[in-house]
């Protein structure tokens, strides 16, 4: 775009421009606003980091704008980048519109050359550890994140020259100690790229520039996208700012810090601080970091002001912050914020206490929560009844139950974890590189790091179970070892998320407290009454009724302590199996009538009974009951069990007429493609009296229940139907039956049909005109709107479209909405033209799924159904839904 303007001071960016500036910049940018003590510096906009990505070079004018901006803070700060006398020092940083913490790139101390440190040593008052400290931290970095030089190769430098001279950590090294390690970086960076490290600061500062923009396609970055579903084509800002310098001595560090415990919520002043360090040191675990609280001993005037920014921020944002700080000789410098992330207990801790401070209402709170954090509250917890004695102990960075076998690499993760195996990921520290073992691991425990570690800020974001800095842990390729107790590679441990403790062998798992509670049990704790108050204000503001898919008596009670308003389906299906199946298989190869007849007043009572107990668990609420939907022969042994027993008999010459005779019937229906074969709708019309059967045991319960003085509400669904006469036929059949039954009992019946055919969609409006009601199975919706046999296709090639970018995520799991969703659309809109008070509910497995639950709300259906588990789910998605600026996301 012509004349666009690509590179923004930070004295012009604000909070709100997030998606040009990234999150970073634009909130540099508010904090300058806010006058708190930002250093000097400009952001080059996502927009010009797309450009330089489809074009592979920066967009014409972006150029001569950097340099305007470069030579504006040269100005301010009275320092020329690079200046052999005096040089200002840059740090050049990633930043995109969604946080994706340490995925990217950062180069510090942009600017340093051989002649410039010793200028920045003497600006320094002489300080020449400082200045060689910053230029070998310049050659690490940039080597590795601009150059590609493998990080390793730096680091183990570092660790001989440390072993040289003794010394414990890098602190021991002195001025002469980190020149030498100087000459010897500037070789291995040679050696790997073939020139010699760049002397030219406005040369350091074009290629690490270059290099955030290319970040953003780093494989760790595209994989950490695609896992937290951000799109791939946003690009990353970059931020130029003026270094400040926490490594100046021990009056100078940098630490971390978030506003509220961002593991459970708590308020308080939660952070780690590192004296004597630059920014990266903190984060990568590698000194000891001491609590942030320890800073007020030291430094009373920065911890101070330090407490009154983040009031300030927090009041600001109304939200819990994240910061990150350096002080450089006793003077604060904030160097980033972020409304930070957190645990699924913390989000509805904080969000309830928020409310209860008057920071925002109760529909903020309810934005600020996903049923996707709901979900995960209602995991189960460990069972420490047993007094399980823990190995060791390190900080609940993440929390959750999580047991499985140790293993050592990501990538050993990922293997076993493919084979099928829960394992957990143990780590001295984890990086970006470990990312694919992390996504594979049901936990991860680290020895080094704090909450605010790479591993904890990554499982968090992923509802991994995480505990991290268990510093006891000596840990070698294949094992670790705690006070002379070895654990090798494959054997069983657990990790507490919340507690921190690590055991061996597996800790029996409980039911959450948040499950207590939907359960109906008194449980005192403020994480279930921030849960209450936020599911209540989802009640009061849901226009979707939530019902559940449940086929017996106990899963239908529970589903209704769980929130449940009725049944949104009830498969008999499985009523036809155990002990029934010899009934059903009488049925199937009856040869007559009668005993056709007969082997169906012999499945009535049975039939009945169950739905007596269904109506029961549901009085006074909607039961939807779907007629028999699959095809017959899946009640029938396997055609190769028979065949085989056939076989043998008869090389035996023994009699065996009833395996002959059912393998007859199996090899009659034996079908190409059941799923698209005689089943549903299809069996009841040419199976006479099948589905009469089964509208004579749902009426009969109804009218038993009623005369007990009950109030049952059934609803008779019809599966499968792809044109009106279908459900005409099945209707009128239907209706004689129910007239019959019900006659004087005052109970009332609808009758309705599934919509999961695609030509039922799109002759709705002809179908409801026979229908009181209509649930979309969006199971086989999908399946026959896309083609897709679910079974085949999710192992087969899923993975592959995934990959590809066809889809971001199955359409099995989420809700196609340009495709299955127009059939949803068209049906719902085309059937309520013909009925207006057509009821609309959604039955298959997307009722629980929040992106779809927002879907199924614009549409303007009556309810969803989903399984009982995922009602509390639904109810918050929906009440979501509903609020104005709502969005299924809550990041
Ligand atoms: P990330 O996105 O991985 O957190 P940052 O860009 O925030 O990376 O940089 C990492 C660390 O480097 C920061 O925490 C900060 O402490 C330090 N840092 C970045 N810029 C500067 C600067 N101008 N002066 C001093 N330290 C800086
Ligand atoms: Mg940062
Ligand atoms: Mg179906």
């Amino acid at each position: 775009m012509a004349g666009e303007k690509y590179v923004y001071d930070f004295s012009e960016g604000h909070r709100d421009l997030k998606d040009l500036l990234g999150g970073k910049g634009a909130n540099l940018a508010e904090m300058t606003r806010l006058g708190l003590p930002v250093p000097a510096g400009f952001t080059v906009t996502t927009s010009a980091c797309q450009a330089y990505l489809s074009t592979g070079r920066n967009p014409d004018g972006l150029d001569a704008e950097i340099d305007g901006h470069l030579a504006a803070l040269e100005a301010a700060m009275g320092r020329r980048l690079g200046d052999p006398e005096d040089p200002l020092l840059v740090s050049v940083r990633s930043g995109a519109a969604f946080s994706m913490p340490g995925m990217m790139e950062t180069v510090l101390n942009v600017g340093l050359t051989d002649a410039s440190v010793v200028g920045l040593a003497a600006q320094a008052g002489g300080d020449d550890r400082f200045a060689w400290d910053s230029y070998r931290r310049l050659i690490q970095m940039f080597g590795k994140t601009v150059c590609d030089v493998p990080g390793e190769d730096f680091s183990d430098a570092l660790e001989e020259a440390k072993k040289a001279k003794g010394a414990t950590d890098d602190l021991h090294l002195d001025a002469a100690d980190l020149r030498a390690l100087v000459d010897r970086y500037k070789h291995i960076f040679a050696k790997h790229t073939g020139y010699e490290f760049p002397q030219d600061p406005r040369e350091q500062m074009r290629l690490a520039m270059e290099a955030v923009f290319r970040s953003w396609n780093a494989e760790r970055a595209v994989l950490y996208r695609r896992q937290e579903r951000i799109p791939a084509d946003l690009g990353t800002a970059v931020n130029v700012v003026a270094m400040v310098f926490g490594n100046l001595g021990a009056d100078s560090g940098t630490g971390v810090a978030f506003t509220r415990d961002p593991a459970s919520g708590a308020q308080g002043i939660y952070g780690d601080y590192l004296a004597n360090a630059q920014g990266e040191d903190v984060v990568a675990g590698i000194r000891n970091t001491m609590p942030l609280e320890d800073l007020q001993g030291l430094d009373p005037r920065s911890y101070e002001e330090l407490l009154g920014i983040m009031a300030k921020l927090e009041g600001h944002y109304r939200d819990l912050c994240d910061i990150e700080f350096t002080i450089e000789r006793g003077k604060l410098w904030m160097l980033q914020t972020r409304v930070g992330k957190r645990t699924a207990a913390a989000a509805f801790r904080i969000a309830a206490q928020l409310v209860n401070e008057g920071m925002i209402n109760l529909d903020e709170a309810l934005r600020r929560v996903s049923g996707a954090q709901l979900a995960q509250l209602m995991f189960p917890r460990f069972d420490l009844s047993g007094d399980p004695v823990a190995l060791t102990r390190g900080i609940g960075a993440s929390p959750g139950a999580a047991s499985g076998k140790a293993v050592f690499s990501a990538e050993r993760a990922a293997e076993l974890a493919g084979a099928g195996e829960d394992v957990i990921l143990v780590r001295r520290e984890t990086n970006p590189e470990d990312l694919a073992g992390m996504i594979a691991a049901r936990g991860i425990l680290t020895a080094r790091g704090g909450k605010t570690s790479h591993a904890a800020v990554v499982a968090r974001g992923m509802g991994r179970t995480c505990v991290c800095g268990a510093d006891q842990l000596e840990i070698a390729a294949d094992r670790f070892t705690v006070d002379g107790c070895t654990v090798n590679e494959g054997e069983v441990i657990s990790i507490d998320g919340t507690t921190g403790r690590v055991y061996v062998g597996a800790v029996p798992v409980r039911p959450s407290e948040v499950v207590q509670y939907f359960e109906g049990d008194e449980v005192d704790s403020t994480l279930v009454e921030a849960v209450h108050t936020i599911m209540s204000h989802a009640d009061a503001t849901r226009r979707l009724a939530v019902r559940t898919n449940a086929d017996t008596g106990d899963d239908a009670a529970r589903a209704r302590r769980f929130g449940a308003e009725g049944i949104g389906l009830c498969r008999t299906e499985h009523m036809f199996l155990g002990d029934r199946k010899e009934l059903v298989e009488r049925l199937i190869l009856a040869v007559s009538e009668s005993a056709r007849n007969d082997a169906l007043a012999a499945l009535l009572p049975l039939q009945r009974a169950d739905f007596v107990d269904l109506f029961r668990a549901m009085d006074g609420l909607p039961v939807t009951v779907r007629l028999i939907d699959p095809p017959l022969h899946e009640f029938l042994p396997s055609l190769e069990e028979l065949a085989v027993n056939v076989a043998v008999a008869r090389e035996r010459g023994e009699e065996h007429s009833e395996d002959e005779r059912l393998l007859d019937a199996v090899r009659r229906m034996h079908e190409q493609n059941p799923m698209l074969g005689l089943r549903g709708v299809r069996l009841g019309l040419v199976i006479p009296g099948l589905f009469a059967m089964q509208v004579r045991a749902i009426t009969e319960a109804a009218v038993q229940l009623a005369g007990e003085g009950l109030n049952p509400r059934p609803e008779i669904m019809v599966p499968l139907v792809g044109a009106v006469q279908e459900l005409e036929m099945v209707r009128q059949e239907c209706e004689q039956i129910v007239a019959e039954v019900v006659a004087g009992s005052g109970v009332q019946v609808l009758i309705g049909t599934m919509i999961e055919v695609p030509r039922a969609a799109l002759t709705a409006g002809q179908i409801a005109e026979a229908a009181d009601f209509f649930s979309f199975g969006t199971n086989d919706l999908t399946q026959m709107g896309w083609g897709f046999s679910r079974d085949d296709v999710e192992g087969a090639f899923f993975w592959r479209y995934l990959e590809l970018g066809i889809f971001g995520i199955s359409p099995f799991e989420s809700i196609d909405r340009d495709g299955v969703g127009r059939l949803i659309r068209i049906a719902a809109e085309e059937g309520r033209a013909v009925r207006p008070d057509l009821k609309l509910g959604v039955c298959g497995e997307h009722g629980g799924d929040p992106e779809s639950v927002h879907f199924f709300h614009e549409v303007g259906l009556d309810y969803v159904s989903c399984s009982p588990f995922r009602v509390p789910v639904a109810r918050l998605e929906a009440g979501r839904a509903a609020i104005t600026g709502g969005d299924s996301d809550s990041r």
